[in-house]
């Protein structure tokens, strides 16, 4: 920390940068195969957070040259309808994408929507084969908040390698994939979740705290190390606003960089949303290797050091 705080790890110049190049893509994708690629952003019922975030995609797919189409289905919706509309969506030749925003209505389970999608077509990694692909350590579509939670670090250029991460927050879309794709930059890992026992004594011991779980004030300056960087990934509405899930005054008297909300890690997940899009629609089109199974490149170990495992 510096005497005016810590660092603040912004997403949108980082988020600028990624959707630039998106467009330039999107744009020589769209002379190459004379169709621009659709995003299918389902969404069941209402919630505000939910809500906030989808206008930024659709109008963030505007701005890249490609498509963005809402389905909304009301919040009496059943599963079988949602399952059909998915299906519906897997079939149709110009959707290159599909998200379906969460949380649905609890009547609805998730697996209804990972049994239906096209893995192809799954570009928030949602889907066993991409989620499988991940865990081994194979590019498959990555969940898109959990990709860019270890970006907005990577691209901020703090070191991860040999790091101590806690992850608060165990869900399949945000916690879980953080804590893989930490564990790919060499961290030592610990998830917590609404069951740990005493939570502050592990997110005091850790380097890094990436925070996904969705309840305002959960972190607080006594629960931090000082020094430690911060990425708070929560999304919560308030009476002031929307909020993340780390105390900002308390924390930021301790720790060395933090990630605001809004403006942390919110307009990259947006951008790797558009990135992943052209991905799905040139393997789509072109064949590219998307569908095969591809190990991303690693640094080779020193000759004297046993391979991670
Ligand atoms: P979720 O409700 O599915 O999971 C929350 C997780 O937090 C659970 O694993 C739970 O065990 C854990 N948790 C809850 N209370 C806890 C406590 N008191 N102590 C420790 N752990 C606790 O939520 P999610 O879908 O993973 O989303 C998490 C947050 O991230 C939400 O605020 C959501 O709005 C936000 N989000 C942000 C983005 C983005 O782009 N920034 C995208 C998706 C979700």
């Amino acid at each position: 920390m510096t005497e005016s705080g810590p660092r603040l790890l912004l997403g949108a110049p980082i988020a600028t940068e990624m959707r630039a190049r998106v467009k330039v893509e999107m744009a020589a994708f769209r002379r190459r195969h004379g169709f621009v690629p659709t995003l299918a952003v389902v969404f069941v019922g209402r919630d505000a957070p939910s809500a906030v975030y989808l206008q930024q995609i659709l109008r963030s797919c505007r701005n890249a040259g490609a498509v963005g189409r809402l389905v909304h289905l009301p919040a009496g919706e059943t599963a079988a309808h949602l399952r059909r509309e998915i299906e519906l969506l897997n079939a149709d030749p110009l959707v290159s994408g599909i998200i379906v925003q969460m949380p649905l209505p609890k009547r609805i389970p998730l697996s209804v929507v990972i049994d239906a999608i096209d893995p192809a077509k799954d570009i928030d990694g949602l889907h066993p084969r991409n989620f499988g692909l991940l865990a081994l350590g194979y590019e498959g579509f990555l969940p898109a908040t959990a990709q860019a939670a270890v970006e907005i670090l990577k691209r901020s250029g703090i070191a991860l390698e040999g790091q101590h991460a806690v992850v608060v927050g165990r869900s399949n879309v945000v916690g879980k994939p953080a804590a893989l794709l930490l564990l790919r930059e060499h961290c030592t890992v610990t998830v917590c979740h609404s069951r740990t026992v005493d939570l502050g004594a592990h997110t005091r011991a850790a380097d890094i705290v990436v925070v996904a779980a969705g309840r305002p004030g959960l972190i607080t300056g006594t629960m931090l190390k000082p020094g430690a960087v911060v990425v708070d990934v929560g999304i919560n509405m308030v009476a002031e606003g929307i909020v993340g899930d780390v105390d900002l005054a308390s924390a930021s008297a301790v720790v060395s960089a933090i990630s605001p909300v809004p403006g942390g890690v919110g307009p990259i997940t947006n951008a790797i949303l558009l990135q992943h899009l052209l991905r799905a629609a040139r393997a789509q089109v072109e064949g590219t290797p998307d569908r095969r199974l591809r190990r991303p490149p690693t640094r080779p170990p020193a000759a004297s050091t046993p391979r991670p495992s």
